[in-house]
């Protein structure tokens, strides 16, 4: 592309801290001789900036990362809310039956027409 791309796509895990030492100072080497990326990382910054004084924490150091939910304990509130509900449609079923009640062809509508 036009060399940019590269750079870019560093600069969100160098602003979380997730590059090595070489690649947060190649970035840097890049970013004083590129106004182009350096001001791409500054805009970066004021975003995450007006998102933590949106949060109520204007002097944040660190961007505030969502609590990560972990696949087994999704897994686990998924089957418990699974058999809790078909535990309750059993229960609601055993205590007042169906649809209709009866048979099907009293829970039929009925259309007369004169
Ligand atoms: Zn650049």
């Amino acid at each position: 592309m036009d060399g940019h791309d590269h750079w870019l796509r560093e600069i969100e895990p160098e602003l979380d801290g997730e590059l090595s030492l070489a690649a947060r100072a190649a970035l840097a080497r890049h970013l004083v001789s590129c106004a182009h990326c350096a001001g791409a990382r500054a805009s970066h910054l004021e975003v995450r900036a007006a998102l933590a004084s949106a949060a109520g924490d204007r002097h944040a150091r660190t961007f505030p990362q969502a609590p990560a939910v972990r696949t087994r304990t999704l897994a686990v509130l998924a089957t418990v809310v699974l058999l809790a509900g078909a535990g309750l449609g059993w229960a609601l079923h055993a205590r007042w039956g169906g649809p209709g009640g009866g048979d099907l062809e009293a829970s039929r509508a009925a259309i007369v027409v004169r």
